[in-house]
């Protein structure tokens, strides 16, 4: 399962996704594109922030719905990416996916409250990681028994930094 908020013109500024959802009938009509999206090759559920009303920047149309890999219309391809492999980094794109509207995670229009409630702890768990990881480094770096920093230490840490530094 994957969660599909990020786009490529919508990273930080969450309220300013662009992905529409349409209600037509039972269905809700999804297009727009999502980027970064971790286990996307993988997933075979995704938990996708759309809007279903007001205009870009406004977090209040925002709403989650649950989308299957697949749906006809829905596109996964993998991205090209220096490190996390494992993460299966995923590129999304939705040309009219009918949804149904059974769907709808929670109520319409609190999509923006849902997601910024998960947002708090994952950013206060990517800080106290990064914060382990330096202080892990600097201590192998002090200590007199090891030859140094590992170059798979380094590697960590110059990963987390960037991600983290992304990431708030
Ligand atoms: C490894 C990885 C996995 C990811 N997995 C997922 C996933 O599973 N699902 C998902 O939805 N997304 C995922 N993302 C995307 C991630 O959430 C976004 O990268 C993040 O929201 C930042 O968006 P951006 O990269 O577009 O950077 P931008 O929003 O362009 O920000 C760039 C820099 O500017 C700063 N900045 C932005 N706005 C402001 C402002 N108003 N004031 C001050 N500074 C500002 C940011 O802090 C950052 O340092 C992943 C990203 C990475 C790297």
């Amino acid at each position: 399962m994957s969660l599909a908020v990020s786009e490529p013109s919508a990273g930080s500024d969450v309220a300013g996704l662009t992905t529409t959802a349409v209600r037509d009938g039972d269905y809700y009509i999804v297009n727009g594109n999502k980027k970064w999206i971790t286990s996307g090759t993988k997933a075979k559920y995704f938990t996708v922030a759309v809007r279903t009303s007001g205009s870009e920047s406004r977090g209040s149309g925002l709403s989650l719905l649950l989308m299957e890999k697949d749906m006809p219309g829905f596109t996964i391809k993998r991205m090209k990416t220096t490190g996390w492999w494992i993460s299966g980094t995923a590129y999304l794109t939705f040309n009219n996916v009918r949804v149904p509207a059974t769907h709808l995670i929670g109520e319409e229009g609190q999509g923006f409250r849902y997601i910024v409630h998960n947002f708090n702890h994952e950013r206060f768990v990517l800080a106290a990681t990064t914060n382990r990881y330096s202080r892990v480094v600097l201590q192998d770096s002090d200590n007199p028994y090891n030859p140094g920093i590992s170059p798979m230490n380094i590697t960590h840490i110059i990963y987390i930094l960037m991600i983290t530094l992304i990431i708030l």
